[in-house]
């Protein structure tokens, strides 16, 4: 009896041995959409690796030495690009050979802000930027774990499926809002590749924005411009102080709603809850 225990007890290490060599590929992530885009793609082939903080503010954000000590156990380590992460180069130093830094951005065209040569880093607000990126990931998933090729497959697939849903939503949404109202005035610049992809344009708020990107242009000049569009609302960023803006707002008699500028919302975790966030409060702000 004793033998047999052993023995059944034996056969059920193997099992699970094998199993632990088989498991899940390990990905760390620089971003929490980035983080949710490698959970669709991969299900539960991958463990993913949240590197960011829930409440992070991504344009100050660096890794802790945990950070980088958790990011030196996963294969990959999925990066925004496009100068978002300044810390990249030594995070790659940090890392060890086998750890592949994947630069999604790298995949995705550049749109450029209002008025300038400065390329727009926060293409994650263009789904078919999203879809574009998640064709780079599934290859770099690919590359890494050869064997689990077709469920990467299906999964990005249906992500894909999902960005094209999201923007034929979002095209339907927006024939509610006149033509010459569709004008995005953000408290920073961060809606380019959204704008080229809707359609919208935007109003080049540097100087009075948090992020101070390009030419200045006087506070002046920008209040007249909202006055002779009649922009009826500005748009803050969820996890900003909304006083500069509502005070701009105030004084062009619009209104001021929230924008996922960033993509970090602990609210709306999944890139659709963010985006469908998004489109609802520019329709709301915009169709009054
Ligand atoms: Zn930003």
């Amino acid at each position: 009896m004793g033998f047999m225990k052993n023995f059944t007890l034996g056969i059920w290490m193997l099992f699970l041995c094998a199993m632990g060599t088989q498991g899940a590929l390990k990905v760390a992530s620089l971003h929490p959409l980035l983080s949710d885009m490698a959970r669709q793609i991969g299900g539960d082939q991958v463990e993913v690796v949240n590197l960011f903080p829930d409440n992070g503010e991504l344009h100050a954000f660096e890794p802790t030495a945990a950070d980088v000590a958790a990011a030196a156990g996963a294969e990959l380590v999925l990066a925004c690009g496009k100068g978002i992460e300044p810390y990249l180069e030594d995070l790659r130093d940090s890392l060890p050979a086998r750890t592949r830094i994947v630069d999604l951005g790298a995949a995705v065209p550049e749109v450029y802000l209002p008025g300038s040569r400065i390329a727009d880093p926060h293409w994650w607000n263009s789904p078919a930027a999203m879809k574009r990126a998640s064709r780079a990931l599934r290859a770099a998933l690919e590359q890494a774990a050869p064997a689990r090729k077709t469920t990467f497959a299906k999964g990005q697939r249906t992500y894909s499926a999902q960005m094209d849903t999201l923007t034929r939503e979002a095209k339907l949404a927006f024939t509610a809002i006149p033509m010459e109202k569709r004008t995005l005035v953000c408290s920073h610049a961060a809606m380019s590749h959204f704008c080229d992809a809707f359609g919208f344009s935007a109003i080049a708020v540097h100087g009075i924005a948090q992020e101070s990107e390009g030419d200045t242009a006087s506070l002046a000049r920008v209040l007249a411009n909202l006055r002779a569009k009649a922009v009826p609302c500005l748009f803050y960023g969820v996890n900003e102080s909304p006083k500069v803006l509502q005070t701009i707002a105030d004084q062009v008699g619009a209104k001021a709603l929230p924008l996922v500028l960033d993509g970090i919302n602990p609210s709306t975790p999944t890139y659709a809850e963010l985006f469908r966030f998004n489109v609802k409060n520019i329709v709301d702000g915009l169709t009054r």
